[in-house]
C-alpha cells in the first residue's frame, strides 16, 4: 500500500543536468509505477524515505502557485521536462491534478514543454496540450511482453495502452516519441521485439524512438539482476555479457537497431555510446 503525504515545495522548476533540458518539473516525489529499474530511487536519500520505492509518494500540493511565481522570473525561452524523477501521470494525478494545474500555468508562455510518461492518463489533459505553443510527449516502452512488464513495471498499465495513447495524440497533432530505456538485455534487444516495436511505433504515428542502455547504478543493477535470477534465469547470461563489456554491447546494439530502423523506416536515436 502506498503511503501518501501532502507536502509543500519552495521550488518546482528545477535546473536539470539532462542534455537538452533546462528545467525539470516533478509534481510528486516517488512513483506508484514502481519500476524495478528506476534510477530515481536515489531520491529516497534526499527525502529521508525508508519505504521501498513505489510505497510512498509525496504530493507537492503548492506546485502550481510556485510554478506561476517562478515562470514570471524566467525571461529566456526554456526547455522544460515533466517527470525527470517521477511520472507526472502516475495514478495519483487522477486525484490531485497537480500536473494539470502546472500545465495550465504554462499556457501563454513560450517555453518548450516535454512530458515523459508511461500512462494513458495524459490523455485527460489533451485540451491543455493543444493550447501549449511547443509541446511533445514521450512514452517509455521497455517491453511488449506482459510477463516481463509485470515483473519490472508492476504499477503500470500494459504497453498496448501506451500505443493507443500515442495514436490518439498523433490524431490530435501532438508530437510523440518513444523512449526505450533501459534496454533490458535479452528482453528489449531481440530483433523480433525491436521490429515489432518499430512497426507499432510507425503505425501509431510517433516521430522517433530514443534508446538508452541500463544504468549500471549498483543499487539498480543488483535489484534488476535479482529479479532476472528469480523470474527469468535463462536471461541471466545476457545480463552478464552486458556487464562484462557494456561498450561492445552498446556498439552491437546500435548497429542492430539502426539496421532495423532503416528497414522499417523509423527514425532511431541513441542516448548511449557515440550515437548522440
Ligand atoms: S515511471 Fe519512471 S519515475 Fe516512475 S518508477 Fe517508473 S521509471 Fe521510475
Amino acid at each position: 500500500m502506498t503511503r501518501i503525504n501532502e507536502i509543500t515545495c519552495r521550488s518546482i522548476l528545477n535546473r536539470s543536468g539532462i542534455p537538452g533540458v533546462d528545467y525539470g518539473i516533478n509534481p510528486y516525489v516517488g512513483c506508484m509505477h514502481k519500476c524495478q529499474y528506476c534510477y530515481a530511487v536515489f531520491m529516497k536519500k534526499f527525502t529521508g524515505h525508508t519505504e521501498p520505492w513505489g510505497d510512498f509518494v509525496d504530493v507537492k500540493i503548492n506546485a502550481p502557485s510556485v510554478l506561476e511565481r517562478q515562470l514570471k522570473k524566467l525571461k529566456k525561452k526554456s526547455d522544460i521536462l515533466f517527470g525527470t524523477v517521477c511520472d507526472a501521470y502516475q495514478p495519483l494525478e487522477k486525484r490531485y491534478r497537480i500536473t494539470r494545474q502546472c500545465l495550465e500555468k504554462l499556457i501563454g508562455h513560450p517555453h518548450a514543454v516535454s512530458i515523459l510518461t508511461k500512462s494513458p492518463l495524459v490523455l485527460e489533459d489533451l485540451d491543455l496540450l493543444r493550447k501549449l505553443r511547443d509541446v511533445e510527449v514521450g512514452f517509455t516502452i521497455v517491453t511488449l511482453d506482459e510477463k516481463v512488464r509485470r515483473v519490472f513495471e508492476p504499477g503500470t498499465l500494459p504497453p498496448e495502452r501506451r500505443f493507443h495513447t500515442i495514436n490518439v495524440m498523433s490524431c490530435n497533432n501532438i508530437p510523440t516519441w518513444i523512449f526505450v530505456a533501459p534496454v533490458l538485455p535479452y528482453f528489449s534487444d531481440q530483433t523480433a521485439m525491436l521490429r515489432k516495436l518499430m512497426i507499432k511505433a510507425r503505425n501509431a504515428g510517433t516521430r522517433y524512438i530514443l534508446f538508452d542502455t541500463l544504468n549500471p547504478y549498483p543499487r539498480v543493477w543488483r535489484n534488476v539482476t535479482r529479479l532476472v535470477k528469480k523470474h527469468f534465469p535463462r536471461a541471466l547470461p545476457s545480463f552478464r555479457e552486458y556487464e562484462k563489456d557494456a561498450d561492445r554491447y552498446g556498439a552491437a546494439l546500435m548497429k542492430k537497431i539502426s539496421a532495423i530502423g532503416l528497414e522499417e523506416r523509423v527514425s532511431c536515436k541513441f542516448a548511449f555510446g557515440c550515437g548522440g
